[in-house]
C-alpha cells in the first residue's frame, strides 16, 4: 500500500470525503504513467498500472513493474527458464549463470596463443594433438621445437640427412657429411696417395684401389725421383748450413781437449800438428786457421808448444787487399778458479808484408804457417792452470789495425 494512505490522506477523518474526491496524478507519473482521476479510483488504477510493482510471477520473490515483467522473466529472473546458446540445454536463470564460463561447448581461445578458437570439452585435445604452438621432438636430433617451427628447424638440423653432394646412395646426417665424403662415399673422386710424388690419378675409391694395385711399378719410380731430388736439396741445405756455421767473427777460441794424450802422443812422434777449424777475419774476409805443435817446432822442439797462423784460400780472396796487414794475437787462457789472480800468456805480431806467407795464398798453402815456435815452455805449462780438466783453449783474434794488441 502507498503511503500517501497511511499518513497524509487519513490524519483528519473530517475531510476524508472531500480529499478522495479530488484529482491526483498516478503515484508513478514520473516514471510515465499518464493516468489522472479521483483519489478513490487510484487503488483500483494501481491494480492494473504497468509501472507498479508486483511479485515476480516465477515466485522469485522479487517485486517487479508490470512493464519489465516480460524482461526479467526471460533474461533475470533466478527462475526463469532459458537455454544455453552454446550447447541448447535448458537451465533455471541462476544455473545457467553458474554454467556459463564452463560450458563445454563454448568456443574459447587457444591458452597457447595459437590463434585458434576452440569448444572448452576440446581445448586438451587441441593442445595434444591440433596446436600449432605445441612442442614437438625433431625426429632427427630429438630437441623440442613448437610444431610450426620445427619444419623450419629441420631446414638446418644437423642431424637431418641431406642427399651427397656426389649423388651416392647415401644420405648422410648433415652434420657427418664432411666425413662421409672424405672417408666413405662410393662416388666421390680422391687422388692417388702418390699425389705428391707426381700421380695425377683420381677416381672412385673402387678405382683408386685397383690403380694402387696396378701402378706399383710407376709408383715406385715416382717415389724413387722424389728421393733423388730431396737429396740434392738436402745436399744444398748441409753447405748452405756449413757456410752459416763458419766462424766470421775474426777470433777464434780454440778449445784443445785430451790434452795429457795428445801431448804423449807429439812427444813420441815427429811433427805432430794440431789444425784449428778454419775461420774468416769477417764476412767476406781471409780465411785463417791455426795450428799447434805440443811437443815444438823449429827453435822450440822438445821444449815448447808452439803456434802458427796460416792464411788458406779463401772464397773472396780476389778481393781483399794483399798481403794481409791484420795484427795477429794468441792467448793461451789461465783457467785459475779466481779469475783476479789468471795471468794468461798472449804473444802478437804484425805481419812483415815482405814475408810471402802474407801474399794471397795459392791453392796449395804452405805446410806452415807465421807464428811462435817458443810460445810457451813446458815448465810454464805446468806452473800455471793453463791445462784444467785436461783441457786447454787459445784463442787466436785478427784485429784489422796494425797496433801489437798485449
Ligand atoms: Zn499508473
Ligand atoms: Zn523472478
Ligand atoms: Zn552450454
Ligand atoms: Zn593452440
Ligand atoms: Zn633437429
Ligand atoms: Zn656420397
Ligand atoms: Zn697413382
Amino acid at each position: 500500500m502507498c503511503s500517501i494512505f497511511d499518513r497524509t490522506i487519513y490524519p483528519d477523518p473530517e475531510s476524508e470525503k472531500a480529499i478522495m474526491g479530488s484529482v491526483v496524478y498516478c503515484i508513478h507519473h514520473k516514471e510515465g504513467c499518464q493516468w489522472s482521476d479521483e483519489l478513490r479510483k487510484l487503488k483500483a488504477h494501481l491494480n492494473t498500472c504497468k509501472h507498479d510493482a508486483v511479485l515476480c510471477a516465477a515466485q522469485c520473490g522479487a517485486m517487479i513493474p508490470r512493464v519489465l515483467m516480460q524482461d526479467h522473466l526471460r533474461y533475470t529472473c533466478p527462475r526463469r527458464r532459458a537455454n544455453c546458446e552454446h550447447c541448447a540445454k535448458e537451465f533455471s536463470g541462476s544455473a545457467l549463470e553458474e554454467h556459463q564460463g564452463n560450458c563445454g561447448h563454448e568456443p574459447v581461445y587457444c591458452e597457447n596463443k595459437c590463434g585458434a578458437k576452440v569448444q572448452r570439452r576440446h581445448t586438451q585435445q587441441h593442445l595434444q594433438q591440433h596446436c600449432s604452438k605445441r612442442l614437438v621432438p625433431c625426429r632427427h636430433c630429438g630437441q623440442r621445437y613448437t610444431q610450426d617451427t620445427v619444419g623450419a628447424h629441420g631446414a638446418s638440423c644437423a642431424r637431418a640427412p641431406v642427399p651427397c653432394p656426389q649423388r651416392c646412395a647415401a644420405a648422410p646426417a648433415r652434420d657427418e657429411l664432411d666425413a662421409h665424403l672424405r672417408d666413405h662415399c662410393a662416388a666421390a673422386s680422391l687422388p692417388c696417395a702418390y699425389r705428391d710424388a707426381g700421380c695425377r690419378f683420381k677416381g672412385t675409391r673402387q678405382a683408386l684401389d685397383r690403380h694402387i694395385e696396378e701402378s706399383c711399378q710407376a709408383h715406385l719410380a715416382l717415389v724413387c725421383g722424389v728421393a733423388t731430388r730431396q737429396a740434392r736439396q738436402l745436399e744444398s741445405l748441409r753447405s748452405a748450413l756449413a757456410k752459416l756455421a763458419l766462424n766470421q767473427s775474426g777470433a777464434l777460441v780454440w778449445r784443445i781437449s785430451d790434452f795429457a794424450a795428445k801431448m804423449a802422443e807429439a812427444k813420441c812422434k815427429e811433427g805432430v800438428e794440431l789444425v784449428s777449424p778454419a775461420f774468416y777475419t769477417s764476412q767476406y774476409g781471409y780465411k785463417l786457421q791455426a795450428s799447434l805443435f805440443l811437443n815444438g817446432n823449429g827453435a822450440g822442439e822438445s821444449t815448447h808448444m808452439s803456434v802458427y797462423i796460416k792464411i788458406l784460400p779463401g772464397e773472396y780472396d780476389a778481393l781483399l787487399r794483399w798481403p794481409f796487414a791484420h795484427t795477429v794475437s794468441f792467448t793461451l787462457f789461465d783457467q785459475s778458479s779466481t779469475p783476479d789472480r789468471a795471468c794468461n800468456m798472449v804473444e802478437s805480431f804484425v805481419p812483415d808484408p815482405t814475408w810471402k806467407n802474407f801474399q794471397r795464398p795459392s791453392k796449395e798453402p804452405d805446410a806452415l804457417g807465421f807464428g811462435f815456435p817458443r810460445f810457451v815452455s813446458h815448465e810454464m805449462l805446468k806452473k800455471r792452470n793453463f791445462v784444467k780438466d785436461d783441457v786447454l783453449f787459445l784463442r787466436v783474434k785478427v784485429d784489422p789495425s796494425k797496433i801489437v794488441a798485449v
